[in-house]
């Protein structure tokens, strides 16, 4: 007799853009004619450059040669694209071995899939709010009870507020798996060196392991920000890194990206060496590698002219970043994040709840934005706007709240 897996039914149905889209179909109902101006989804939107698809083209031009056909490939990815990603974090000060490196299809298959190599009896440490993957691939995983209010007994939620900068104090009591992410989706925070070294002394001395999400480290212009947390002293005794060309090269439908799984990082249990050995055995189990075209285009966005481009790219989603946050800021609104990050945390005005606001926005400035109670219990009282989409259509969403939301 089979039965399925019982946790996937803890999981809060998928809600939230779901019911923004279903509120945004009935206000066009109710207002036919109106367009509406999208200001919510964390999506790219511009081409992507001749650097990079120039390298897509070369990436199928080899396969129409017999001389230079490949079929399966390195099983943790092109080896070139792997020394290549080494030389970028030897950047940061980070010595990295290209076999340290684990090229995916993507940030979220890997910040999904990482808990699967961990005990089921981890305590698991989560920001609050938080990108919702953390929370439920836990849950599907079993590592936590039912959810009440909007939160899965178990998990221990570390509130990120305007009182600590959107920055998690140390969990009370003992974590084992903590789930980093900076810059942050949705608070557009960025985490400096001293708070990770905070969170890095504390992994090491309980011997926890930091699951570091750094998809958006490629819109960090202050340079005095850590753009990987092996620039922090011990983290790569302690620290899992994920990252992905989505959002540095406009990959979001091409697919790309890697985990940075040291031979260094230890835990309570572990022999030298086996979390990264027990990580390449999931991998080569359960995932077939990244397109052989595709890591030549993540080899050309790593190029010197590929990473020109993509900074030009970079700083035209930051023109919209400043864009959305003077207009709003203009209008006497509380926003944070959208210097570093592309996303602006907006404050609702008076304290309004999210998807009060979310229904005021859309019924008076016909902007449709993202509820940051989405995003976790603390996220209630917040308003994610996010910088990607065209600078027209930004500038015109912005004209249209400066005009006619009624504060
Ligand atoms: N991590 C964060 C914080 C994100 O916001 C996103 C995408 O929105 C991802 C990971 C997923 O990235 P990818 O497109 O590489 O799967």
């Amino acid at each position: 007799m089979a039965t399925v897996n019982s946790n996937y039914r803890k999981l809060q149905a998928g809600y939230l853009f779901p019911e923004i889209g279903r509120r945004t179909r009935q206000f066009l109902a109710d207002n036919p004619g109106v367009q509406v101006m999208r200001l919510g989804i964390g999506n790219t939107t511009e081409p992507l450059t001749p650097t990079i698809i120039r390298g897509l083209h070369e990436g199928v031009e080899v396969l129409a040669q017999v001389e230079t056909y490949t079929g399966y490939g390195d099983e943790q990815g092109e080896t070139a694209l792997r020394e290549a990603l080494a030389r970028r974090y030897k950047g940061y000060g980070a010595e990295l071995d290209a076999d340290e490196f684990f090229v995916s299809d993507g940030a979220k298959p890997d910040t999904a899939n990482i808990q699967s190599i961990f005990g089921l009896d981890n305590v698991v440490a989560i920001q609050d709010p938080a990108y919702p993957v953390y929370v439920d691939s836990n849950v599907i995983a079993g590592r936590t009870g039912q959810g009440v209010n909007g939160q899965y007994e178990g998990l221990v939620y570390m509130p990120c507020t305007a009182e600590n900068g959107f920055f998690p104090d140390l969990p009370q009591g003992k974590v084992d798996l903590i789930y980093l992410c900076s810059p942050n989706n949705p608070t557009g925070a960025v985490a400096t060196h001293a708070q990770l070294k905070v969170f890095v002394d504390y992994a090491l001395a309980h011997k926890a392991i930091i699951i570091y999400d750094s998809a958006y480290a490629s819109f960090i212009s202050d340079p005095s920000l850590p753009r990987s947390i092996y620039e922090i002293e011990g983290a790569k005794k302690c620290a899992i890194e994920i990252n992905s060309f989505s959002k540095e090269g406009g990959f979001t439908g091409v697919r790309l990206g890697w985990a940075v799984v040291p031979k260094t990082v230890e835990c309570e249990n572990s022999e030298p060496g086996e979390i990264r050995r027990m990580w390449f055995r999931r991998q080569t189990t359960m995932f077939n590698g990244a397109s052989n075209i595709v890591q030549k285009g993540g080899l050309a966005i790593l190029s010197e002219a590929g990473q020109a481009e993509c900074r030009e790219v970079i700083g035209y989603y930051m023109r919209n970043a400043r864009a959305i946050r003077e207009g709003l800021e203009a209008l006497g609104l509380t926003c944070f994040g959208g210097v570093n990050a592309p996303y602006i945390w907006l404050q609702t005005p008076g304290g309004m709840a999210s998807w009060d606001f979310f229904d005021k926005l859309l019924r008076e400035a016909h902007v449709v934005g993202t509820p940051g109670s989405g995003f976790g219990p603390r996220g209630e009282g917040y308003f994610r706007l996010s910088a990607f989409g065209h600078h027209a259509d930004v500038l015109r969403a912005i004209e249209s709240i400066q005009k006619n939301l009624k504060l």
